[in-house]
C-alpha cells in the first residue's frame, strides 16, 4: 500500500531498528517504547488490522507468533511479556497494518486500562 508506513518500514523506504526478518515478517524496535523491551512484528503484505483476518489470510498470525516465541528466547523474557495488537479507534490503532506490540522487562497492568 503506497501510502503505509509500515509497508515502507517492510520494503526498506524508510528505516527501522530491525531485530528480525524473514521473508514473510519483520521485527523491529517501536521508536516510542512502553516498556524497556518493546518491539513490533509485522507481517511484510498488507493487512489492515485484526478486524480484516480471514480463513485465508491468517496463517502469517501463527507465523508471527512463533517468531515472537523465538525473539523471546533470544532476548531473555523468561520472566515474561505481553503481545498486543490495538484494533480501531477505540482500540488506539494508529497505525492501520497489522502489528503485534512486543512489551516486556517490566510488570505490565491489568487490565491494561
Ligand atoms: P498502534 O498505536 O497502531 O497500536 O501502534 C503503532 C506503533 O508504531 C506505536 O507504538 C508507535 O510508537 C510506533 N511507530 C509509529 N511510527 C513509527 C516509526 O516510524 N518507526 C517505528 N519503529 N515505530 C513507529
Ligand atoms: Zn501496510
Amino acid at each position: 500500500m503506497a501510502d503505509c508506513l509500515f509497508c515502507k518500514i517492510a520494503e526498506g523506504s524508510i528505516p527501522s531498528n530491525k531485530l528480525y526478518e524473514d521473508e514473510r515478517c519483520l521485527a523491529f524496535y517501536d521508536i516510542d517504547p512502553q516498556a524497556p523491551v518493546h518491539f513490533l512484528v509485522i507481517p511484510k503484505a498488507h493487512i489492515d488490522g485484526a478486524d480484516v483476518l480471514t480463513e485465508e489470510n491468517a496463517d502469517i498470525v501463527a507465523h508471527i507468533f512463533t517468531v515472537i516465541a523465538k525473539l523471546a528466547k533470544e532476548l531473555s523474557l523468561e520472566k515474561g511479556y505481553r503481545v498486543v495488537t490495538n484494533v480501531g479507534e477505540d482500540g488506539g490503532q494508529s497505525v492501520r497494518h497489522l502489528h503485534f506490540h512486543v512489551l516486556a522487562k517490566r510488570s505490565l497492568a491489568w487490565p491494561p486500562g
